[in-house]
């Protein structure tokens, strides 16, 4: 029996994490979920899992979620805030922190619990692209461990032999191939990026998520806060990995080895995959994903990324390469961009000229402390506010 907390459990990979739970009800204990605006399916998942704790990301609806519970005879306490989210990531009684929360708001909460050991099942990439050093030194020294939910991270580790403490030479590995599908405008025109509309970005042909991931699909930034978490999850150099376009999404990375052999992990694309893959590691459980059906598949296409249509791809490359303040800066506008992007206060391709410029501002200096990577956050976000005042 494992005992796990839900953080953005009403999100899109909450709502996979939870399906997953449903079928396998025998192995889990629901300790903690969260949700940030959505009380009332947070009050249905509490009447159904039975949590502890359920925390509101805002404190102001505590009480009104707390009375209903009762009411309902549920005994579920409410908490509210980061710290509430940080206590239940962190609490002893958790095994387990299924990390769902979006954007830079789940890295304390993530952080916390690879601190106390826990196993971390981790969908949040942009907390590792912020802290990358950071977190994987906590895992070694905690003993923590860091399982990948995102579905091209947890296709190599299922390709990878296992090893631990092996260094990618000993393990004769020759390169990692990270896929991608390209989104909704890989064959668009490009002087029609300038005018798609947030409902054509979110409208990705082959993964249902949520809003800002899916934007981030349409400009490949995603691919290239991938790229930046690959580095970290594999102790990679970015001249390890390869971007390969791949617009099925059947194949969901690869591995190739010194003797020339690949090794590619391939299903459906549904996040009950990979989500199972890690909840019942090193055991396989049932996750309601469909068989793949070889005969009737489309053919598998494969080409190379085109970084003039996809500049953030470049910029989280080079963003990883630089290091210092380069990662966070970027993450962080990229977060204020695809906010404003997608509330129709800036077009698709000022994305790229935010996120180009804050990074280009960003320090060489390494942050050295979790404080460190939210000042570093906080600097950038206001950087990114004030270019998107003169752009619009
Ligand atoms: P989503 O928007 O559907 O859900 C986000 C969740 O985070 C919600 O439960 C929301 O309540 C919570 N949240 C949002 N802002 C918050 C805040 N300020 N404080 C506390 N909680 C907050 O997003 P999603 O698609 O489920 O993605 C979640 C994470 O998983 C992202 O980092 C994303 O990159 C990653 N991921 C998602 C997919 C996918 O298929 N959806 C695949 C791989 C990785
Ligand atoms: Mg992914």
């Amino acid at each position: 029996m494992q005992t796990i907390s839900i953080l953005g459990a009403t999100g899109s990979i909450g709502e996979s994490t939870l399906d997953v739970i449903r079928r396998n009800r025998e192995r889990f204990e629901v300790f903690a979920l969260s949700a940030h605006r959505r009380v009332e399916k947070l009050f249905e998942l509490c009447r159904e899992f039975d949590p502890q704790y359920a925390v509101l990301a805002t404190p102001d609806e505590v009480a009104g979620l707390q009375q209903r519970l009762n009411d309902a005879g549920i005994r579920t306490e409410v908490l509210g805030g980061d710290q509430a989210l940080i206590g239940v990531a962190s609490a002893s009684e958790v095994d387990t922190l299924v990390a769902a929360i979006v954007g830079a708001a789940g890295l304390p909460s993530t952080y916390a619990a690879v601190c106390k050991g826990k196993r971390v099942l981790l969908a949040n990439k942009e907390a590792l692209v912020m802290s990358g050093k950071l977190m994987t030194q906590a895992v070694k020294r905690h003993n923590a461990e860091l399982l990948p939910i995102d579905s091209e991270h947890n296709a190599i580790f299922q390709c990878l032999p296992s090893g631990k403490n092996r260094s990618f030479q000993e393990l004769g590995i020759r390169k990692v191939m990270l896929t991608g599908s390209g989104g909704p405008f890989r064959d668009l025109p490009l002087h029609q990026l300038d005018g798609v509309t947030p409902e054509q970005a979110c409208d990705h042909p082959n993964w249902s998520m949520g809003k800002k991931i899916s934007v981030d699909s349409a400009t490949m930034m995603n691919k290239g806060l991938e790229f930046i978490e690959a580095c970290w999850l594999f102790d990679l150099s970015p001249q390890n990995i390869d971007i390969v376009v791949h617009p099925q999404s059947i194949i969901h990375s690869m591995v190739e080895y010194v003797d020339g052999s690949v090794l590619a992990q391939l299903g459906n694309p549904d996040m009950r995959t990979p989500i199972a893959h890690c909840l019942g590691w090193p055991d396989r459980i049932e996750s309601g994903v469909a068989s793949l059906d070889f005969y009737t598949m489309a053919d598998l296409k494969f080409e190379a990324p085109d970084f003039e249509r996809f500049p953030c791809l470049k910029y989280a490359i080079q963003a990883i390469e630089t290091k210092g303040e380069a990662p966070v800066a970027l993450n962080a506008a990229n977060e204020i961009a695809v906010e404003s992007f997608l509330a129709g206060r800036i077009r698709f391709t000022d994305i790229a000229k935010i996120n180009a410029y804050v990074m280009s501002q960003a320090s060489n200096r390494e942050p050295v402390s979790l404080d460190e990577v939210l000042d570093a956050d906080s600097r950038a976000r206001a950087l990114a506010v004030n270019y998107l005042a003169q752009l619009s």
